[in-house]
């Protein structure tokens, strides 16, 4: 694997599997619908200038992101596809959201006007999403208040409703009455707008979970993103689709030794050597790389196809491992490490492999945040 130039620690990301999972998703829809590239949080870790493109030419119609500034790079990118950000900027977002060709999520009145009036003054149009919350108590109009909205903004000729969208809050627990319930909201909202004369536009409202577990909701067009980059949002997932985990992420032995039995490690020494068969060794990774201080003495690391005990406290950028010379209960005896090695933290190595749901759940997370983090500060190495 290759290792960047400047640190001994990077995040391997597999484009063959973006490309996979993107058309995995494309084939599960009807003709007609449109498959809106989740790529917020710079592509959940995995690089947004990289990873939307190889949508795009993967079967990608649209991408959304969180931020104006996520949707600008994309936009710097090169990315032409329409891209809606998946939130109400404040209104002083609204000249790099018609410069960049942005469509914001809009919820409020003084928004829609606001972004209307810019619009207009440019001689232009300013297209946006309406946002519906029908359960999820997060962003959105109320859905019962969506033609009251359209009435209040339409007769704004700057405007222009392009779509219609809600998010479901429990769409990863199948059979679920929240769910239900979110979805027959949405389908009245939709409804009593079309009763009263108002375009919806696209309407939307499927993740990734929905996707496969609930295919009456395509609608227009769904929101797919953790699925993309190969995770699955909940186990029942797996019995649907066949993905492929994009990142990996590696680092090599910075230093490695044979520290005499009770030299304590790292900070506070909440680990010391007990035998005089364990070799200890320092990889450049911490937990300001998205390795949290919570895997402390708790998560593993493969190297030369071995799990090995992650030692002592995690530092902000270093962390340790405990290499078994001789077999130490789970710990399968492995030929000494040497400077240069390479480990890996998350990912396959030889028949082992550690995954995002193992490190989410020894840091109380969800395989999301697992993957943001990495994404944070590790140089990517695109495969
Ligand atoms: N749509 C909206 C509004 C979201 O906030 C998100 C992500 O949280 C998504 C779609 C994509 O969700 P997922 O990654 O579960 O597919």
């Amino acid at each position: 694997s290759r290792c960047p130039d400047t640190r001994w620690a990077w995040v391997e990301v597999s484009r063959s599997a973006i490309r996979h999972n993107t058309r995995e998703y494309k084939k599960r829809l009807a003709r007609g619908v449109k498959l809106m590239c989740v790529v917020k949080a710079d592509a959940y870790g995995h690089g947004a200038a990289v990873c939307a493109p190889l949508m795009a030419a993967s079967g990608a119609d649209a991408f959304a992101v969180a931020t104006v500034r996520e949707g600008i790079a994309l936009r710097e990118a090169e990315v032409s596809k329409p891209i809606l950000v998946l939130s109400q900027p404040p209104a002083t977002a609204i000249p790099d959201l018609l410069a960049y060709d942005l469509m914001p999520s809009v919820y409020t009145t003084e928004f829609a006007l606001a972004f209307g009036e810019y619009a207009a003054a440019g001689g232009r149009q300013g297209a946006y999403h309406l946002a519906l919350d029908t359960g999820m108590t997060r962003i959105g109009v109320p859905w019962a208040e969506a033609v009251e909205f359209r009435r209040a903004v339409d007769f704004h000729s700057g405007l222009v409703c392009a779509g219609t969208f809600t998010h479901f809050a429990t769409a990863d627990v199948p059979g679920d009455w929240d769910w239900e319930l979110q979805r027959s909201h949405f389908d009245e909202a939709v409804a009593a707008l079309r009763d009263a004369g108002f375009d919806p536009g696209l309407v939307h409202c499927d993740n990734t979970p929905s996707v496969v577990l609930h295919k009456d909701t395509h609608y227009d067009m769904v929101r797919v993103g953790i699925g993309l980059y190969g995770l699955h949002p909940c186990e029942p997932s797996r019995d649907h689709i066949d993905l492929e985990p994009a990142m990996a992420v590696r680092a090599r032995v910075t230093r490695c030794g044979w520290p005499p039995v009770g030299t304590g490690v790292s900070y506070g020494m909440t680990w010391r050597v007990t035998t005089s068969s364990v070799q200890v060794a320092t990889i450049p990774v911490g937990y300001a790389d998205g390795y949290g201080r919570i895997l402390s003495n708790r998560a593993e690391v493969l190297c030369r196809g071995r799990r090995h005990r992650q030692v002592g406290n995690v530092c902000m950028d270093q962390c340790m491992f405990a290499v078994e010379v001789n077999q130490v209960r789970q710990y399968r005896p492995c030929g000494p490490v040497e400077e240069g090695d390479l480990v890996t933290l998350m990912g396959v190595d030889g028949d082992e492999e550690i995954t995002a749901e193992e490190l989410a759940e020894l840091s109380g997370t969800i395989n999301y945040e697992v993957v943001c983090d990495f994404g944070l500060r590790l140089e990517k190495v695109y495969v």
